[in-house]
């Protein structure tokens, strides 16, 4: 072997090597009963002693916490002296990580054929998906062009495509959607399920399909936080946040590595109610809101891409793609009860979400909830799509929380990919079939219908 294969061959060993090594981790869930539970769950985050997959402890709410091999003797003592009751969900995380890395095994060849060298029967990184967006603007010149948000703290572009199948459009029938995937980097679910909708947009033949591909200018971004993305994949498979290094700090006090202070949550750091509930001000947290509101280039980059969008044509849609727990989450997260009605059109966004959450089950059974984040989630702060809602009054923003409940959480295995597209498919379909009965769009059937009512009474008047 020659001296440069060796030396090839240690870079690869060194860069497999750090790809941070799950061994001997194991995920358990736990549902506190009561307060005295919850504050036993807060002394062990305190404590270091396990990762916990959810960010918000309450009482009645699931929360899955990994723990490494030498930690789990701790933890599952510290929970028996408490009488909390403990299910093991995942005996071995390496293993689980291992299984997302590979293709599907059971493969439905209809579904999985490549579109343009992109398949949905495996977990793609950051090169392979911007390569295919570079492949779809070369193939579809006049439909679909590239667009770039912004950069990454790292410096990277935050890429999207723009599908436009009418690029003639007048500012006022300039319907606009915007798609946002992987906010947070660990929820490898959401470029999967973005790459997979803009491949029906650009392939499909369902009219209802069409209607939502064509009638609107599309932009869609599979991944905005590229940085976190790409850290997911060759570092640390359980980044949620950026990769800031501004807010450094020793985590040693918090049973962290300091690394975790490298990183803001996005989806706390925009200029909604910002650092008021369900964020931290401190950099070794996962739900760190960050120094300031939009202290961080991605969401700055977003929501200048927005406000821009805002000027040029009607916001309609802003669906924002995380994560898991199976969810539609509608504004404001920082409200519940009768505060519910603080967003405008609530009663209609809830309608929409609900006929959406009723066409995903009906493929699979998979159910989803909706409602606020503060009663189907926990209240939060700084997130896009609240942002997006307050400052544009766009009509329907909506957080998605795809697949699945917990069972193997943001390790969701490939086989699932195809699955969770189309029933995702059914659902903002229906929700777009919804968004039209009630007159969102001008050419809405809402629209179509009172035209024929003022034209039949016009009728009846000229009669009598
Ligand atoms: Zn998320």
């Amino acid at each position: 072997m020659s001296k440069l294969s060796y030396l090839i061959l240690f870079i690869g060993v060194a860069t497999v090597s750090g790809l941070r090594s799950y061994d001997g981790y194991k995920v358990y869930q736990i549902e506190p009963k009561n307060e005295n539970e919850v504050n036993v769950l807060t002394e062990v985050q305190d404590s270091g002693i396990g990762e916990f997959w959810e960010d918000y402890f309450d009482v009645d709410h699931k929360v899955r916490i990994m723990v490494s091999g030498d930690k789990q003797g701790v933890f599952l003592g510290k929970m028996k002296d408490a009488n909390i009751e403990v299910v093991e969900t995942i005996s071995d995380v390496e293993k689980a990580v291992r299984n997302q890395m590979r293709p599907a095994i059971a493969r439905n060849a209809s579904n999985s054929e490549p579109f343009y060298g992109l398949t949905w029967d495996r977990y793609h990184n950051l090169a392979t998906i911007n390569a295919w967006l570079d492949r779809l603007v070369a193939a579809y010149p006049n439909i679909v062009s590239r667009v770039v948000m912004g950069y990454s703290v790292e410096n990277r572009e935050i890429r999207g495509i723009r599908i436009n199948y009418k690029p003639n459009r007048n500012n006022n029938t300039n319907y606009i959607g915007i798609i946002e995937g992987t906010l947070h980097s660990r929820e490898w679910i959401c470029p999967a399920t973005v790459t997979w909708i803009i491949k029906e947009f650009l392939t499909s033949t369902d009219p209802a399909v069409r209607a939502m591909a064509e009638d609107l200018d599309w932009h869609i971004f599979p991944v905005v936080n590229p940085d976190g993305y790409e850290y997911t994949f060759n570092t640390h498979r359980m980044w949620r946040k950026n990769r800031s290094p501004e807010n450094f700090k020793s985590c040693a006090p918090y049973g962290e590595p300091d690394d975790m202070s490298h990183g803001v949550d996005l989806n706390r750091n925009f200029d909604f109610a910002w650092l008021s509930v369900g964020a931290s001000n401190n950099s070794c947290s996962i739900t760190y809101a960050g120094p300031t509101a939009f202290s961080e280039p991605e969401s700055r980059a977003i929501a200048q891409y927005v406000l821009n969008l805002n000027q040029q044509g009607r916001l309609i849609y802003y669906l924002a793609f995380h994560s898991y727990t199976q969810l539609i989450v509608i504004p404001y997260s920082n409200v519940r009860g009768h505060e519910v009605l603080q967003n405008r059109n609530y009663a209609d966004m809830y309608e929409i979400a609900k006929r959406g959450a009723d066409a995903v089950s009906r493929r699979f059974g998979t159910s989803y909830r909706v409602g606020v984040a503060a009663d189907v989630l926990y209240p939060m702060s700084g997130s896009s799509f609240d942002w997006v809602k307050l400052v544009t009054d766009i009509p329907v923003s909506y957080l998605v929380e795809l697949r699945d409940m917990g069972e193997y959480g943001f390790l969701l295995p490939p086989e699932q990919i195809i699955p969770n597209n189309l029933e995702i498919m059914d659902g903002i379909i229906e929700m777009d079939r919804t968004t039209r009965i009630l007159g969102y769009y001008s050419a809405g059937v809402a629209n179509v219908l009172s035209v024929v009512l003022l034209a039949f009474s016009g009728l009846v008047c000229l009669l009598f």
